[in-house]
């Protein structure tokens, strides 16, 4: 199946205002050509290097990048500049970093915050109530735009268990929005991958991030 052709095909399920962010981590730049021909203009990178460089190869299409992955406090310039969306907010320290290099460029970056909710251990993320922690404070971060909540299910065929994880997360999203209605920004909820993205738009998911639905198998992970 073509890039093209699978991505006609998922962005049909879509519901209007749903975001499809198309992750291109491990394909090469002419496969995310390929998907701008096709019409698609949000693509998800981990990398910051590998984000970097297709920034650069790929100039001039008018993408909107996020990134997804791991952020080091060392490699904000490498992502920063290009990033409309860092997705994968998951530690304090970050969040200071990133606020004092937008401070630095004056620039407002726009972020959501990684809850853990999968089962395994491995996942990044913050908990609940480190995200409460920050909400309460987020008037002091003056250079990030808090946009909402990013998570991952646990990686299972078991489907009892992705829903339960994704219920969570809906759930902390909606006792967040209550209890912070002057983050007018805060509404992004961005669950769902290529295994468990249907099942995410039942969660009120207002992004999903699909990559090897589109792409195919990475050669690497
Ligand atoms: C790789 C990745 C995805 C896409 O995973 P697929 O299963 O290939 O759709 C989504 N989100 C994050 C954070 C990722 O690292």
């Amino acid at each position: 199946m073509s890039i093209t052709r699978n991505l006609e095909r998922i962005c049909n399920e879509l519901p209007s205002g749903v975001k499809l962010v198309a992750v291109s981590k491990f394909h090469p730049a002419e496969s995310i050509a390929e998907a701008c021909r096709a019409g698609q203009k949000v693509f998800g990178e981990s990398r910051p290097q590998e984000f970097e460089k297709k920034v650069q190869a790929l100039a001039g299409n008018g993408i909107e990048w996020h990134f997804i992955g791991h952020l080091q406090t060392n490699k904000l310039k490498m992502v920063l500049p290009h990033a409309a969306l860092v997705q994968s907010v998951d530690s304090a320290r970050l969040l200071d970093a990133i606020d004092e290099w937008g401070r630095k460029n004056e620039r407002t970056v726009s972020v959501l915050l990684e809850l853990h909710i999968a089962a395994e251990e491995s996942k990044q993320g913050f908990y609940e109530e480190e995200i409460l922690d920050i909400l309460f404070r987020a008037g002091s971060f003056r250079n990030i735009r808090f946009c909402g909540l990013m998570g991952m299910a646990t990686n299972t065929d078991d489907e009892d268990a992705v829903r339960a994880d994704f219920a969570r997360i809906k759930g902390y999203m909606d006792y967040l929005r209550d209890l912070f209605p002057e983050l007018s920004d805060f509404r992004e909820l961005s669950i769902g991958m290529s295994g468990d993205w249907r099942i995410a738009l039942e969660y009120g998911a207002t992004m999903v991030r699909i990559g090897t639905a589109i792409f195919g198998e990475r050669l690497s992970d």
